[in-house]
């Protein structure tokens, strides 16, 4: 069986999910509702998979087709190394983990009942370590409302209360023992009882006010409503980001008398660029494709070439303001990518020079920022040397959800 190491100690993880329960609170069968085409059984399946080698999930007679069809699917993405067993369920809650227990050959067992199929790494996690130093791990939250005896109407000290929740993640051979000395007589509501009857010590790790279990029928267009936000995540693990990319050109005239100033470098020729600013031919094309990946307009409408402000102007400096209002309008700058289109000069010497100038006005790394040259074989005016072009693309990203 594959190790895994927590806290310097190796061991191996089963994820144990249940998925026998009756169901009586919701009427029909929650664990056979779907939420963005997915049961309980198959999200919990997915939560797990990084965390454990190998999983058994406890079914009813109603849920196992459901099992099957989420365990094929998941082995089918290289789920699970050591593969995904469905056995069926007893009467009660710990007659369903025994059977997990006895067929589980891992060092540790992840409980989990499938109800709380909004679980997340974040809770998931910390139970598996802390079972790895500790023997176990009860994820548990605190209460955030009042509580009170009903009978006297006394307040509860809170800070001595723990709801706790699952996974519960023990070592377990030592639990099978719980198990064991617990007998069959008594019933208990979850295993960290078993574990604690038997004398031995619990530890608690963070839940999640998230992790909620699926009970009631009004749960289920919460549930849906809430997976539809995480589904990005729980498929890709990414931030909920969309990209977009914008496209640049520009072209200057070649003359006497000027400087050739080319992503910020001037660059020894007996013609430079023409124009109101430096001319920089290169950074005006990049800043249109910021622009135009932003929607935000064009460099003329930012930078009027008539406005005296910007004669002479450094064009890094304009790439500078148009980056900066990229970000104002919730913009992140992705990358940057240029080709110059030139006769003449050779400018390869210089094309480190020209990024690292552009990443530092863009506030990019400098690995994402390219700049190409290519000569037009001596055709158009590029080729006569009349002129120099540059074509440039930039991506951006913006939170999906700001439209
Ligand atoms: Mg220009």
């Amino acid at each position: 069986m594959d190790e895994r190491v927590f806290n310097g100690e190796k061991g191996s993880v089963c994820a144990v999910l249940l998925a026998a329960g009756s169901s009586r609170r919701m009427g029909s069968n929650k664990q056979l509702m779907t939420f963005g085409g997915r049961t309980p059984i198959e999200l919990c399946l997915s939560a797990f998979a990084p965390f454990a080698e190998s999983a058994v999930v406890v079914v009813s007679e109603d849920t196992a087709s459901a099992a099957q069809k989420a365990a094929a699917k998941l082995a089918g993405e290289g789920a699970y190394p050591s593969g995904i067993r469905i056995v069926l369920g007893g009467e009660r809650r710990q007659d369903s983990v025994l059977n997990a227990l006895t067929v589980s050959e891992a060092d540790f067992v992840a409980v989990h009942d499938c109800a709380r199929c909004l679980v997340t790494p974040d809770v998931i996690e910390p139970s598996i370590a802390c079972a790895f130093e500790n023997g176990c791990g009860v994820a548990s939250v605190r209460s955030v409302d009042t509580l009170r005896l009903e009978a006297s109407g006394a307040v509860v000290d809170r800070e001595s209360l723990l709801a706790a929740q699952t996974p519960q993640t023990f070592l377990r051979e030592k639990l099978l023992e719980a198990y064991e000395a617990a007998g069959t007589e008594s019933t208990f509501t979850d295993d960290a009882a078993i574990w604690a009857a038997a004398g031995n010590a619990l530890f608690y790790s963070p839940g999640s006010r998230l992790n909620f279990k699926l009970t009631t029928p009004e749960d289920a267009a919460l549930f849906a409503a809430l997976l539809e936000k995480s589904e990005a995540k729980i498929t890709s693990n990414e931030p909920l980001m969309r990209l977009r990319v914008g496209f640049g050109e520009d072209t200057h005239r070649l003359v006497e008398g000027r400087k050739l100033i080319l992503g910020g470098v001037e660059i020894p020729f007996q013609y430079g660029l023409l124009g109101n600013s430096d001319a920089d031919v290169l950074t005006h094309a990049l800043i249109d494709a910021v622009l135009g990946a932003c929607a935000l307009g064009d460099i003329g409408q930012h930078f009027p070439d008539s406005d005296p402000a910007y004669k002479g102007v450094n064009s890094l400096l304009l790439a500078r303001s148009a980056a900066a209002s990229a970000r104002e309008h919730g913009f992140i700058l992705n990358n940057l990518d240029a080709t110059l289109v030139c006769q003449r000069p050779k400018l390869a010497a210089y094309r480190n020079a020209m990024r690292e100038n552009l990443a530092e006005a863009f506030s990019l790394p400098v690995g994402r920022v390219s700049v190409k040259f290519t000569t037009p074989e001596h055709t158009g005016p590029e080729g006569r040397g009349e002129s120099i072009t540059a074509r440039a693309a930039a991506s951006v990203l913006e939170a999906a959800d700001s439209e």
